[in-house]
């Protein structure tokens, strides 16, 4: 059978092949997506260095039957794209979603209590609550308040919020008002935290660009999932698209591109020389390397959609001079990301039971914690587990420190919040800590001016797009709803490049 002057074959399209790298919120959402919309040319082939789904948003269970958890996460009301790829994965998103109640809980140094930010009600009256918190002294009220109406203003004004990247969001803060030492609050603090920005500045887009986002409760309210991620959300929408024709090889780690001219022509592969990512608490812990003697390259790929976070991409053909020294390439040096440390503490006695949101505040590393005790099913009726505390934040400041010191420093700084109270006389059922120092675990800093830095989806090679948190996209944000966004508007960049 010879194909027709059209490339056809008996009338039917020949497809091309595309590889995609990487099965995280982009990866799975690009894959998902170039099938949704060209299945009919398209053959899709999704390939990652683990086993478990999901990358840096994964987490399991073990045979033991705990949670393996890789670092808290929720999801915001505005994430449409994520709820929508998760229910024509077949999932009802509002099943697996639970609602933290509008709720969170700084705690404040200065009056050694945790104080609640409620969400509730309109646009107007959740402005209204965030901006007249009272976890202040009533001297500095006004002006934080003055303050956040005028960056609430900013956010929701339409104007374009990218002109604001170049500075730091206390900076910006301090010269629309607010009096520096306001800025040592937790409840300022938290805006750059909570991105794993400390102690490293925040550029104000980004604060500015996630309060637009949340522009109303509904928007802003945070979820919770109610089991482990890699199985309750990313397994179905895996299954999702092997159901649309797709196929998946897991323990594949790519190594280096192999390249002519504009095109990439093949990938260097190998099995990661452990479990790989996302199989416990080492494999998070450990770079994951080829294993010897199982190299290969992968080849005869149309289009390449890289999902491969940033400190990974940046590792790929490092001889290579002529590369690394083009501007595209030779610009994604000046990124930079951080790595996470994860703790879930299980306690017997009940602790921060009428605290649903997340509590923070409290002194890095882990310096912000859920009780996820009424969410997640397996601890939710169990009448031996008081509180399931799940612990999240960045390592810097303490790579030195050994993991004990970590968690007894922990358990003392939130034990000495009465409305916390001792933790080790709760009862220590068990502890589990993460420190995600891997490459492929660290999250992109967003630092002032990084912006200009990050790619879009086109690469200098006509036929490799990357996608991930790290590149921009219309979500912009270092976050799960963002890797979506990104996955699918490189697998959109791959159907234009069809015709
Ligand atoms: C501690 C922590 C807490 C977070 N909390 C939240 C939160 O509350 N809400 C939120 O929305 N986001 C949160 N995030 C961010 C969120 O996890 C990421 O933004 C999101 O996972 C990025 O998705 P991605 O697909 O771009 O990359 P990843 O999730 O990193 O996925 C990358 C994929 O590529 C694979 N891979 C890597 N290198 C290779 C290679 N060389 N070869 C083959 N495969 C490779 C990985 O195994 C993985 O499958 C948090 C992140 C961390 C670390």
């Amino acid at each position: 059978m010879s194909p027709s002057r059209d490339g056809t074959a008996r009338g039917h399209a020949v497809k091309r092949r595309v590889l995609v790298i990487g099965a995280g919120p982009a990866g799975l959402a690009a894959a998902t997506s170039l099938l949704e919309t060209a299945r009919d040319r398209l053959d899709v082939t999704l390939v990652h260095q683990g086993h478990h789904l999901g990358g840096k948003a994964s987490s399991t269970r073990r045979p033991d039957g705990r949670f393996v958890e890789h670092g808290w996460h929720m999801v915001v009301g505005f994430y449409d794209r994520l709820r929508a790829l998760l229910r024509r994965a077949g999932v009802n998103d509002r099943d697996v979603f639970v609602s933290m109640r509008g709720q969170s809980h700084p705690y404040e140094a200065w009056s050694r209590r945790i104080h609640t930010l409620d969400a509730g009600g309109d646009a107007v009256a959740f402005a209204a609550r965030f901006a007249t918190y009272d976890g202040l002294p009533g001297a500095d009220r006004a002006n934080y308040s003055a303050f956040m109406s005028q960056a609430f203003l900013e956010a929701f004004s339409g104007a374009d919020l990218t002109r604001h990247d170049d500075l730091c969001f206390d900076t910006f803060a301090v010269e629309h008002g607010l009096r520096p030492y306001v800025t040592k609050y937790s409840v300022f603090r938290f805006l750059r935290e909570a991105y794993f920005n400390f102690p490293e500045r925040i550029s104000a887009y980004h604060v500015l660009q996630s309060m637009r986002l949340m522009s109303s409760p509904k928007r802003a309210e945070a979820f919770v999932c109610v089991g482990p991620w890699s199985e309750v959300v990313w397994q179905p929408i895996a299954r999702y698209f092997l159901s649309l024709g797709g196929s998946l090889e897991p323990f594949t780690l790519a190594t280096d591109w192999v390249w002519t001219g504009d095109r990439i022509t093949g990938v260097r592969v190998a099995r990661p020389d452990s479990a790989g990512h996302g199989d416990g608490a080492r494999a998070w812990r450990d770079e994951v390397r080829p294993a010897a003697g199982t190299e290969r390259t992968l080849e005869g790929f149309d289009f390449v959609v890289s999902t491969i976070p940033h400190a990974v991409f940046v590792k790929m053909n490092r001889a290579e001079e002529r590369m690394w020294r083009s501007p595209w390439f030779a610009r994604l040096e000046n990124l930079r990301s951080a790595a996470t440390v994860s703790m879930t503490l299980t306690t017997t006695k009940p602790v921060l039971a009428d605290k649903p949101g997340p509590v923070f505040g409290f002194p890095a590393p882990l310096g912000i914690t859920v009780n996820m005790k009424p969410y997640w099913r397996e601890y939710r009726d169990d009448p031996s587990v008081g509180s399931v505390l799940d612990f999240v934040g960045q390592e810097a400041g303490f790579e030195t420190w050994s993991d004990e010191q970590l968690v007894s420093f922990t358990l003392d700084s939130f034990s000495r919040a009465p409305q916390v109270g001792d933790l080790r006389a709760a009862g220590v059922r068990d502890v589990e800590l993460h420190r995600n120092r891997a490459d492929a675990e660290r999250l992109l800093l967003c630092e002032p001016g990084v912006n200009q830095f990050r790619p879009g989806p086109r690469t200098p090679f006509s036929n490799l797009f990357v996608a991930g948190d790290w590149v921009r996209n219309e979500v912009d944000l270092i976050c799960m709803e963002g890797a979506v966004a990104s996955g699918q508007a490189a697998a959109a960049a791959v159907v234009a490049r069809l015709g």
